[in-house]
């Protein structure tokens, strides 16, 4: 990101917005929001593989379920928060990863400019991707603040999203959304 450049569009945003820049409120707000971005869009231009590729061996090919990863993105279409929870599931061939690495590689997806469509697949084609399991599923349920707080104005509605990829049959993906109760 250019920091400069992101200063000075903020500056002129309250400009066009008719705001006192130089009131004590606003005087560094520019800088401010620039900072504020550049940690919300960490993880643009990067993958998780970094995450996925230590790997532990096993033998037993029991479906592996961790729910309620906290995250929170960025919308692309209205620059607005929208956050929630992710639950990810795979059928390992072989291979496992620490628990700590799905939550980072939500993390890696979620800070950038995104959609939760593409959120949802993104990772589910990472894992699969890095860790080779017989098949993943990824469940994302979020709020969007471009939603909840401007036009339609419903607090509280949720998105829900899904992704399976590999094997990842009707039964298993039942067994997931009865655990995470959907
Ligand atoms: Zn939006």
């Amino acid at each position: 990101m250019d920091r400069e450049k992101a200063i000075k569009a903020i500056e002129d945003l309250l400009d066009a917005l008719g705001a006192d820049r130089t009131s004590e409120g606003l005087k560094d707000t520019p800088r401010r929001v620039a900072d504020a971005y550049a940690e919300l869009l960490l993880g643009e231009g990067k993958t998780a593989e970094e995450h996925l590729s230590r790997t532990f061996n096993t033998n037993c090919g029991d479906m592996v379920v961790e729910t309620d990863i906290s995250f929170s993105s960025t919308c692309e279409h209205h620059l607005m928060p929208f956050f929630g929870k992710i639950t990810i599931a795979y059928i390992p061939d072989g291979k496992v990863i620490g628990l700590s690495k799905l939550a980072r590689t939500v993390e890696v997806y979620a800070k950038r400019l995104q959609l939760q469509e593409r959120l949802t697949r993104q990772i589910a084609e990472e894992i699969m991707r890095c860790l080779k399991p017989k098949g993943v599923f990824v469940v994302c349920e979020a709020e969007h603040t471009c939603m909840t707080c401007r036009g339609v104005k419903k607090p509280g509605s949720k998105t829900v999203t899904y992704c399976s990829l590999g094997e990842f049959g009707k039964e298993n993906r039942e067994e997931v959304l009865s655990i995470i109760g959907k």
